[in-house]
């Protein structure tokens, strides 16, 4: 119980796998909690403090899928191993001494290498967060290291959530001191000792892990970012209790050259994971036709995180768009990459010495494979400029892939103990060894055709087994003739039915076979570790080609999407607009094929001047599909790949954002409305003129005067403030009567005609509004009974009656004065500029001419 408790107490709040013998046992809460996610039995074992300690456990050879469940469902683990054999036990303490257990590795979600334990197609990040007092500012540094990416990245504060989201880290490491973070999108919170976040120590072990003087060489860092780099390298130290980790040296990225996109809006967009959470129905889902793993990875990232560099898109675009000209060139590149195993990770489970001759020969066939396929590439004419910077990234590797063909059989076996992995003519030494051997086994098959002419028994055989080794084996009836004196044999062993000897001749035999055997798989064994070292030396270049490989399956993939459902090369413009010609929404599109429907096209055509688009129209018109395909489209663009239009242009946009009405996420725990309003007030006080935003039914989720005043409040807000690009849907028909007012605001719909009394939805987006909200005719279409709908009828007519007379909903806001950014809302620039100009001014030395002059100039500042 000692042992237990001590070991307990290290493993923190993971729970403790406790070896005994051939099973790993759970104690205590541990067990009801393993139990209970994997469903087995719990029982009790002994007795503690008068009650029974309740205890389950799994079997040792079985251990990596019960793990597997473990982790999946949140739980981290501590592995205790026996650290010595039960003869060492006894030596050091007498025969009642207990075997010394200690704990060799924590298996957490952010930490896996195992291929059983990932999933090949996502990236699994382990991430770490710190912000170092008086910088006011957070860094992130994220690792998969299971292909040994490691990147960091400073953000403000309000932007670390959003940041988070794109990285999605399986776990993220916060200091314990540190305060609670209003953070949505990590799996699991770890809290570290704050001492692990120290800078000082911090850069002392990221210089001791890359065995360099200075980290300099990497880049220049921020305390910050140093501080979460060594937080992170503390972490892996402490969960692998000192093993080898892969990463590779961190790349530094700045937030500014990706496109923000916070954690509601890539929730709201099914980006790369739909609101349910699964991969399948999202837009990576949708369209991914990566054909390795490390591409499908890749293409996550590139959805996750489109670029904001002019010159960065359109390299990606130039080597989509000649990819997606070439279709056998594209069909014979895609061919290669899929014939290619999963590099990146084989060379990360070699690097924490948990890989085997399988990942050396995954190794031998991806880096082959990427030296053939750059021959044939590099003879192609005109390369996109891209590829041409890409192709020497898959250069080098040749001595190390001849050295893996020469050495390794073509394919190895699993498990590496039985050795014969290691190719015939790679070793003289191994290769006599194995003659020795198989001469042995000759001579002994040999032996058992002698021993039957000269005993006369047919059936007389000469067998293997882990007891006796190998021996002769006669049936009972026989044996008599083998037990006699003189006879050469040796009595071994009676069984049932059969009598088993030994003879000095088999002996020798065999032991030529057996020795000649273990010097063979220690000779492998040698070989094994000698090529894995070559392997892991050359791991940066390693990674550097899977990079390569990866941008090219991407690449590749996302021509051949594009070229199969028509869509376009999008063009970049200079100027924040958005003009789309028939614009759809692939996921809805694939969705309605699945159907047998047809999507309808529609267009979209924003610029300084037209910049917010109201949309207005029935329930289930197409508003928001309209207004999400037209942010996938520039989420598309930006990630350097085609479009589904027929035609796209667009300014490069800094941040998106989507908002959805509040009832669409009753799912939610938080007051709906609440989050809502916390999602918009974060779009007021951070779109730019170069922001792209949706806003659907936002305002629905409170009363009907509320929302409506916050809808157009919003609008206004958006209008005058923000003047982002913005297409707003609302059901609130009176907010277009905004379009008086707001010059940049124009007014459109979805079409829908009553035919025959019954509702169609055409999806069709035209100028101007809605002529009437169609709300019965959409209850109708919905199965509400005749006799309800007839009733809503006769209410409506009395209501719209009232209204007539009243003025209704929105009667007396036309005398609304215009809505006037206040000096504290208007931004920091204009409100500075404005309050040294007022201060310029001597009212009393103005004539009325000069006054008038003075107020045309403030508000050209405003
Ligand atoms: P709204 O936001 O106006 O309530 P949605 O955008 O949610 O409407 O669309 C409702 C349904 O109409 C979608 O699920 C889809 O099946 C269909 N739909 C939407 N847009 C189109 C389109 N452009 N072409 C064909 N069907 C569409």
């Amino acid at each position: 119980m000692a042992q237990y408790w001590a070991l307990k107490e290290k493993a923190g709040d993971c729970l403790l796998f406790y070896r005994m013998g051939d099973f790993f046992e759970l104690f205590f809460d541990d067990a009801k909690a393993a139990a209970a996610t994997l469903d087995i039995a719990l029982t009790s074992r002994g007795e503690h403090d008068g009650q029974p300690v309740p205890m389950c456990g799994v079997p040792v050879h079985a251990a990596e899928s019960y793990l597997a469940r473990l982790i999946r469902a949140g739980h981290r683990v501590a592995i205790a191993e026996q650290v010595e054999t039960p003869a060492e036990a006894k030596a050091r303490g007498g025969s009642k001494a207990l075997v010394a257990r200690d704990i060799v590795r924590f298996v957490t979600a952010g930490t896996l290498t195992e291929e059983s334990l990932l999933e090949g197609r996502s990236a699994n990040r382990l991430a770490a967060l710190a912000e170092v007092g008086g910088e006011r500012e957070v860094a992130i540094a994220a690792a998969d290291i299971s292909t040994g990416r490691f990147e960091v990245v400073t953000v403000r504060p309000d932007a670390v959530d959003a940041e988070l989201a794109r990285l999605a880290p399986s776990e993220l490491l916060l200091s314990e001191s540190a305060e609670d973070l209003p953070i949505s999108s990590a799996r699991q919170v770890v809290r570290r000792p704050a001492s692990d976040f120290a800078s000082t120590a911090a850069q002392k072990r990221l210089e001791a892990f890359f065995g360099v003087r200075t980290l300099d060489g990497f880049g220049q860092f921020s305390r910050s970012e140093i501080a979460a780099m060594g937080a992170l390298l503390a972490y892996l130290d402490h969960v692998g209790t000192g093993g080898p980790t892969f990463l590779q040296p961190p790349v530094r990225h700045l937030a500014s050259d990706r496109m923000a996109i916070d954690a509601a809006t890539r929730e709201s967009l099914e980006l790369v994971r739909t609101m349910a959470g699964t991969r399948e129905g999202s837009l990576l889902g949708t369209i991914d036709r990566t054909v390795t793993a490390a591409g499908a990875r890749l293409l996550a990232d590139d959805l996750a995180s489109p670029l904001t560099d002019r010159a960065a898109i359109l390299d990606r675009l130039d080597l989509v768009d000649a990819l997606a000209q070439d279709a056998l060139w594209r069909g014979d590149l895609r061919a290669a990459l899929r014939a290619l195993p999963d590099a990146g990770r084989a060379l990360g489970r070699l690097v924490a010495r948990r890989g085997g001759p399988r990942d050396l020969a995954q190794l031998r066939d991806a880096l082959g494979g990427a030296r053939s396929l750059r021959e044939r590439l590099a003879r192609r004419a005109d390369l996109p400029p891209l590829l041409a910077r890409l192709l020497p990234g898959l250069d080098g590797h040749g001595a190390l892939v001849d050295e893996l063909t020469r050495a390794l059989v073509e394919t190895p076996p699993v498990d590496a103990a039985q050795g014969g992995y290691i190719a015939e003519g790679y070793d003289h030494a191994l290769d006599a060894l194995r003659e020795t051997a198989r001469d042995g086994r000759k001579a002994i098959a040999a032996l058992e055709a002698e021993y039957r002419d000269r005993t006369g028994i047919a059936s007389l055989k000469i067998r293997h087994n882990g007891v006796l080794g190998y021996h002769v084996e006669v049936p009972a009836k026989h044996a008599d003739a083998l037990m006699a004196e003189g006879s050469g044999f040796t009595h071994r062993q009676t069984l049932a039915g059969v009598v088993r000897f030994n003879s000095a001749d088999l002996h020798d035999a065999a032991m030529r076979v057996t020795q000649a055997g273990v010097h063979a798989v220690a000779a492998e064994a040698a070989h094994l570790e000698a090529l894995t070292a070559a392997a892991v030396a050359r791991r940066e270049a390693i990674a550097a080609s899977c990079d390569v490989l990866a941008r090219l399956d991407v690449a590749a993939a996302l021509a051949d999407h594009a070229m199969s459902h028509n869509w376009c090369r999008p063009d970049l413009a200079d100027v924040p607009c958005l003009e789309v010609v028939g614009g759809r929404h692939p996921v809805v599109e694939a969705a309605l094929a699945k159907a047998g429907e047809r999507f309808v096209p529609n267009d979209v055509s924003l610029s300084e001047t037209d910049r917010l688009w109201l949309v207005t129209g029935p329930n289930m018109g197409g508003k928001s599909t309209f207004l999400r395909q037209n942010a996938v489209i520039i989420v598309l663009a930006q990630a350097g790949g085609f479009v589904p239009a027929a035609s796209a242009r667009l300014g490069l946009v800094d941040r998106l954002f989507s908002r959805v009405g509040a009832s669409d996420n009753l799912a939610r725990g938080r007051s709906t409305f609440m989050v809502e309003m916390v999602e918009t007030a974060a779009i007021l006080a951070q779109a730019t003129p170069d922001s792209f935003v949706i806003l659907d039914e936002v305002g629905r989720g409170t009363s009907t005067y509320d929302g409506l005043a916050l809808a157009w409040s919003v609008v206004e807000a958006v209008h005058e403030v923000n003047k982002c690009r913005c297409l707003f849907a609302t059901h609130y028909h009176e907010l277009t009567r905004l379009a008086e007012t707001l010059d940049a605001l124009s007014l459109h719909h979805v079409r829908a005609r009553e035919w025959q009394g019954d509702l169609v939805l055409l999806h069709e987006v035209a100028a101007g509004p809605a002529d009437r909200s169609y709300g019965l005719a959409v209850a109708r279409l919905a199965g509400v009974p005749p006799a309800v709908v007839k009733r809503a009828e006769t209410v409506l007519a009395k209501l719209e009656a009232g209204r007539e007379k009243t003025g209704g909903l929105a009667a007396g806001l036309d005398d609304l004065p215009l809505f006037a950014a206040t000096l504290a809302e208007a931004p920091v620039a204009a409100r500075d500029a404005l309050r040294d100009a007022l201060a310029a001014i001597d009212p009393d030395a103005l004539t009325p001419r000069d006054a008038l002059d003075v107020l045309y100039r403030l508000k050209d500042i405003a």
